[in-house]
């Protein structure tokens, strides 16, 4: 059955908003007390002292209940307005909401859509984070999942002279994602590991660890040993964000996993300066040779690498593709993988920035890397897929800057911001982004 049938016959006869991740799936980000069904929806706040009581509201939470009343009755969430979005544009477009129900079997959506709203459901796939510390500051990310992030807007003050930021994510230090202190009790951690004991364990099919960098923290490594020392008695799937950076204790990993299948997931979207630059805190060779033992070591089911295609990544882009086919030739076509995920947000950081003749080149180099492989044994569906997806992004006519009255106010910030983000981290924009110096040099600052 295609996506469109399963939307047709499946999905849309439970009802006409109906989406499975409102009951089987969730990000909590613990360390903030707050939580999500999917990365589309606002994140909200879980109640502190109901989760003592009861951790399944974690995920079951008065919001999320009368999301789920809206769907059994055919009606939509607001906070689901992305996938409304896409629907609106004809009975046949697919949103994410037939993509994140087809992962589960038939019966379960039926079951969920036949459970009475008030009641608490157990996950089926969980992301969590346990706090946001983490030894990279990225260009994309900020200090609400970045403790190196908060340093610099602690040390330095904000990030100013940005218009187009409406989120305010650069300006402040972002408290309310670490509401406790290193060492002090955190009653949402507290919870998760109550629920997990009494009977998470055993319906969840797949759990992701992301942060911050999650093997800085004592939370993922306790979990990592609760598998050990329970070996047999969870069927989850494991899986870790991790940048493999300095400071990540690879020994460690390798030492704790022996014997469990688990896999990790890594951002990296360039190669040597430009993702260095890209990616605060990295360091190229460091980055690769852990890859490289991981993969030695064949004992993780799969690396997958996660690109977040920006607009500075698109230069060396197809060098990093290239390094990860030659990876899927000494190691296997199972052992890593691709996933080229577009930035939206910062929005000026995204790829639509830069000016046509660069987008048609790196489209350019793409359409020729992608006609290289796309018949090679090696590659996987998805991953032509998605480099399609991205060459047509970057196709001028398929998608043209649709915002032109913001334009200005995005090469503004972009100028203002990789200023101030060399002077505060050291760098240098023209010595790592050389093609792009004279474009770059000619972005008007706009007066406030
Ligand atoms: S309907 Fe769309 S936005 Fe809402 S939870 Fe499902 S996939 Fe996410």
């Amino acid at each position: 059955m295609n996506d469109l049938e399963f939307k047709h016959t499946v999905l849309d006869p439970l009802s006409a908003s109906f989406c499975a991740a409102k009951w089987y799936n969730a990000t909590i980000w613990l360390g903030s007390g707050q939580t999500t069904s999917c990365h589309h929806p606002p994140a909200h706040l879980v109640d502190r002292d109901a989760v003592t009581a009861n951790p399944r509201l974690l995920h079951n939470t008065p919001q999320k209940k009368e999301d789920r009343r809206k769907m059994i009755n055919g009606e939509r969430p607001p906070g689901c307005e992305y996938c409304w979005k896409i629907e609106d544009m004809g009975r046949d477009a697919i949103s994410d909401r037939v993509y994140k129900s087809r992962i589960y079997p038939i019966e379960a959506l039926h079951e969920a859509r036949n459970t009475p709203y008030t009641k608490d459901v157990n996950l089926r796939t969980l992301e969590i984070a346990f706090d946001r510390t983490c030894q990279f500051a990225c260009s994309y990310c900020n200090p609400a999942f970045s403790s190196t992030w908060v340093r610099d807007i602690k040390r330095n003050g904000p990030y100013t002279q940005l218009v187009s930021d409406g989120r305010n994510h650069f300006t402040h230090a972002h408290d309310s994602a670490q509401l406790y202190e290193y060492g002090e009790s955190n009653p949402y951690i507290d919870a998760f590991f109550k629920w997990w004991e009494s009977d998470l364990h055993r319906t969840l099919q797949e759990l992701r660890i992301t942060g911050g960098e999650p093997l800085m923290s004592g939370h993922t490594w306790k979990l990592i040993d609760w598998f050990k020392t329970n070996s047999g008695k969870s069927s989850t799937r494991l899986a870790i964000n991790s940048n493999l950076g300095t400071q990540v204790d690879i020994d460690r990993l390798l030492d704790s996993t022996k014997g469990m299948a688990i896999d990790i997931y890594t951002s990296n979207e360039a190669v040597g300066l430009q993702a260095e630059y890209i990616r605060d805190g990295l360091v190229w060779d460091d980055w690769a040779n852990n890859v490289e033992r991981l993969l030695d070591s064949g004992q993780f089911r799969g690396i997958h690498v996660m690109c977040t295609i920006n607009a500075l990544c698109l230069s060396s882009l197809d060098q990093l593709l290239e390094c990860i086919m030659n990876w899927k030739l000494e190691y296997g076509r199972d052992a890593v993988s691709f996933t080229l995920n577009i930035l939206r947000f910062p929005s000026f950081q995204s790829p639509l920035v830069l000016p046509d003749n660069l987008r048609t080149e790196y489209k350019q180099r793409l359409v020729d890397w992608l006609s290289r492989w796309c018949d090679s044994e090696f590659i996987h569906e998805h991953e032509v897929n998605h480099t399609q997806r991205l060459i047509d992004y970057l196709d001028v006519v398929k998608t043209p800057h649709s915002d032109a009255f913001d334009r200005p106010k995005l090469h503004n910030d972009f100028r203002q911001f990789y200023t101030q983000y060399d002077q505060r981290r050291s760098k240098d924009f023209h010595t790592a982004f050389p093609q792009l110096k004279e474009w770059y040099d000619n972005l008007q600052i706009q007066q406030q």
